[in-house]
């Protein structure tokens, strides 16, 4: 196949094109590096299974070519607003990532007939009510709190995405991914792991916002990138939830970082800089993916950390 990716320079959109590439599809990245960066994709350049736009998806998208299938991960996703990279910080562009650039990135997929995947978020069940989260749960979300522009731009992406699939016969996918961490995370965009795994690495307190008691679930890269494929090559069309289900408070999840890396400052509770509607749980019920997908995660937290440290460290200039 020939697959457009948009966020391409991204996290997670740089491991999707490495595995669609090693899977032998031809990817054709867009990007326009609002949070990511040319690095996560440097090594493809040069790669005749890599084709790269710099573009901006809120803008009208041309893509020379037939292209077989559209995976719209493009958005700023971090919710961390002391990062300028968050969404709280560029509010208005992550709105339209969330409605243009979805509209656009359909339009695409309806014009090549081609299988198209949206990259939505346990974000849009807000601070659930129901746990743990099942994709029939509608959510808890705050229509003008802090979070609702990613919250609520990602909700719309779904309704739209399902409006093309009902009008247009699109052949559309959605998936929630839930906290997903691994190699290529900037170290700067004020999510748990890059700011709690850097303080660690560098023998400082981790910060901890709030009392810590608030839970997580965290996917290695790799894991979730294989559900998303597995969705992509089934003919599913409803949303389904791809995370790991191992439910830890975010103290639980600082202590095993200190141990992982040896760092014996501890942690240091601060005020939750980001607001007080951080989500207090949040776990996937999976049962759809491994039903539909025949989909688990493999990778345990310990592992996954092991994966990751040595980019950080490359990075922190410590390797
Ligand atoms: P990221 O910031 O690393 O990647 C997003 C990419 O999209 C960046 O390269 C950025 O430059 C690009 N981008 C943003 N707006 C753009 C625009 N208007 N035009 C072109 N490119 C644009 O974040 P990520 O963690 O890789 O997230 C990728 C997708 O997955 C996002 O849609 C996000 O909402 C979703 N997601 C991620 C997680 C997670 O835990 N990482 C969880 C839930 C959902
Ligand atoms: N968090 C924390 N310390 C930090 C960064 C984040 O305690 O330095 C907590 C945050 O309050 C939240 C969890 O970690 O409960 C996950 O935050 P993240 O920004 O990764 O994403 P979220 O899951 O909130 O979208």
């Amino acid at each position: 196949m020939r697959i457009l990716i948009s966020g391409a320079a991204g996290f997670l959109g740089s491991h999707l094109s490495d595995r669609l590439i090693a899977d032998g599809h031809i990817v054709v990245g867009l990007d326009n590096f609002v949070t990511g960066s040319p690095e996560n994709i440097a090594h493809l350049m040069g790669n005749n299974q890599f084709e790269f736009y710099r573009h901006d998806v809120s803008n009208y998208i041309f893509v020379p070519g037939k292209v077989d299938a559209v995976m719209h991960f493009a958005s700023p996703a971090s919710p961390n607003p002391q990062s300028p990279y968050a969404y709280f910080n560029l509010p208005i562009q992550t709105m339209k990532a969330g409605a243009l650039g979805t509209h656009n990135m359909l339009g695409v997929a309806k014009a090549n007939n081609a299988r198209f995947l949206l990259a939505s978020t346990s974000e849009i069940y807000g601070d659930p009510l129901v746990h743990p989260q099942t994709e029939d749960y509608a959510g808890n979300v705050d229509i003008t709190g802090p979070r609702a522009v990613y919250d609520e731009a990602k909700r719309f992406a779904e309704s739209l995405t399902l409006a093309y699939h009902r009008q247009h016969g699109v052949n559309s996918a959605i998936v929630r991914i839930f906290n997903t961490y691994g190699p290529r995370m900037d170290l700067e965009d004020g999510r748990a792991l890059p700011n709690l795994l850097k303080q660690a690495l560098l023998g400082q307190p981790l910060t901890i916002y709030g009392d810590g008691q608030q839970t997580r679930s965290f996917c290695y890269v790799s894991d979730l990138v294989d559900g998303i494929v597995r969705l992509l090559y089934s003919q599913e069309h409803m949303p389904v939830n791809i995370g790991n289900p191992v439910e830890m408070s975010l103290l639980e999840f600082a202590q095993i970082i200190n141990r992982a890396t040896g760092n014996s400052a501890g942690v240091t509770y601060v005020a939750d800089a980001r607001s007080s509607r951080d989500p207090q749980r949040r776990r996937p019920d999976i049962t759809r993916a491994q039903t539909i997908l025949d989909w688990q995660p493999k990778i345990n937290v310990e592992e996954g950390l092991q994966r990751t440290i040595p980019y950080f460290k490359q990075k922190l200039g410590l390797a």
